[in-house]
């Protein structure tokens, strides 16, 4: 039996919406899902989440939760899902990236990285086990493999070493995930019995939802395995034959997703672009595509039209704190004194809670008074505006109207805004 399972249900060109069910939770792709770096979305209650936002999966950040609290705490409080209560889906990032951000606390070998924790600059390590270990503490229903993550400016040769080297890695946490899922260490493991928390995917009741068809609710997944999925990374930056060869050197081993990393990391939009149009319709077509830490709405857009079905990015909530705000008519910062007077809401056309009570005026004042409340509230509205443009993605690509949906929301976007 497979952990997870992803149909297409409907195709445009090269975007697919797709339904992807996990032990925990029925999700429709593409999808967002917003990123809980320290087993909480800043700012957002799992609550708002769960009903008016109506995420069906979220991150959590295996760096972070690996220096605090731990391991063996988390463990020892059966696994993030129990520990934080989200009883809906979770992936879990293998550390790496994190890792690698931290150019001058880190030694990199083959067997790993040792690094200086941020926090209080005490000697840690990570490797491709240790990554599997922490994450089957986690309990995560999609876990990553651990691999390296070459600066975005690197040359052929280094990317090359690099993707190599993260290939070795995806065969060593592969061999070590299976012995996990094995040896029952995954906290987050469902028997038959145990199966699909469905009463936290009732119905949502705000208007936020304008599906097609009825949100997908859970039903217990007899035919799924009740353990976690594997999904492995492909690497090679900028090259385009080299990410054909991170492809064919990742697919050779075999995961349940395939991801796309080292995109977003400081290159050219069109970069990013040329990569996505050669790489997604060579991945594997019956599994899910996952693009690691993208990005802006245009972005996402841009992505799907070429073949990307999953995204994860801090932008809605660190936005959110710094009094920016993502809307239809592309971003504003409340912190503008133009809005001091202005008494519509973030978004005319957003049908959030935020956007249906508070003014931009109002907003502005809260942040510019310090309040904790401008960032909860933002962050709210960012990441509804977030979670319903995909929604609004989806139903285009069920109609047959994406690549319209597309242009006219592009249009609408000022340039650099
Ligand atoms: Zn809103």
């Amino acid at each position: 039996m497979k952990p997870i399972d992803w149909k297409v249900i409907a195709q445009e060109g090269e975007a697919r919406a797709g339904i992807l069910r996990t032990r925990r939770s029925v999700i429709e792709t593409p999808v967002f899902m917003p990123v809980g770096t320290q087993g909480t979305v800043k700012g957002v209650r799992y609550e708002w989440l769960e009903s008016e936002l109506d995420a069906r999966i979220i991150l959590g950040n295996t760096y972070h939760l690996f220096l605090r609290p731990g391991a063996e705490i988390i463990r020892e409080l059966g696994g993030l899902h129990r520990f934080s209560t989200w009883n809906r889906s979770l992936l879990t990032d293998s550390g790496g990236f994190q890792v690698f951000s931290l150019t001058d606390l880190r030694k990199l070998t083959e067997e790993g990285v040792e690094f200086r924790s941020h926090i209080d600059g005490s000697k840690k390590f990570l490797s491709p086990e240790v990554s599997m270990e922490m994450q089957a503490a986690l309990g995560a229903e999609i876990v990553m493999v651990f691999d390296e993550c070459p600066p975005g400016d690197a040359g052929f040769d280094q990317t090359r070493k690099s993707l190599e080297m993260t290939a070795r890695w995806a065969k060593r946490s592969k061999t070590r995930f299976d012995e996990l899922q094995e040896s029952g260490m995954d906290t987050g493991f469902l028997s038959e019995e145990g199966s699909a928390v469905t009463d936290s995917l009732s119905l949502p009741s705000e208007k936020l939802i304008h599906n097609l068809q009825p949100p997908a609710t859970a039903e217990p997944s007899s035919d799924l395995s009740g353990q976690q999925a594997l999904f492995g990374i492909i690497q090679g930056a900028g090259h385009l034959p080299l990410r054909r060869e991170s492809l064919d050197l990742t697919t050779a081993i075999g995961f349940d997703g395939y991801a796309i990393g080292g995109l977003s990391v400081g290159e050219e939009k069109t970069v990013m672009y040329d990569v996505l149009e050669f790489l997604a319709p060579q991945m594997p077509s019956q599994a899910p595509r996952y693009l690691m830490g993208v990005g802006t709405p245009e972005d996402l857009i841009e992505a799907v039209s070429r073949g990307v079905d999953m995204f994860d990015c801090v932008m809605p909530t660190r936005n959110g704190r710094t009094g920016g705000a993502f809307t239809s008519r592309g971003k504003l910062n409340i912190r503008n004194a133009k809005f001091a007077r202005d008494s519509e809401p973030l978004d005319a056309e957003c049908p959030c809670s935020v956007c249906r009570r508070y003014s931009r005026a109002y907003l502005r004042h809260l942040y510019q008074t310090g309040e904790m409340l401008a960032a909860i509230l933002i962050s709210h509205h960012n990441l509804a505006f977030f979670l319903d443009l995909m929604r609004k993605v989806r139903d285009s690509i069920k109609l047959g109207r994406f690549s319209r949906f597309r242009k006219d929301f592009l249009e609408k976007m000022p340039e650099n805004a």
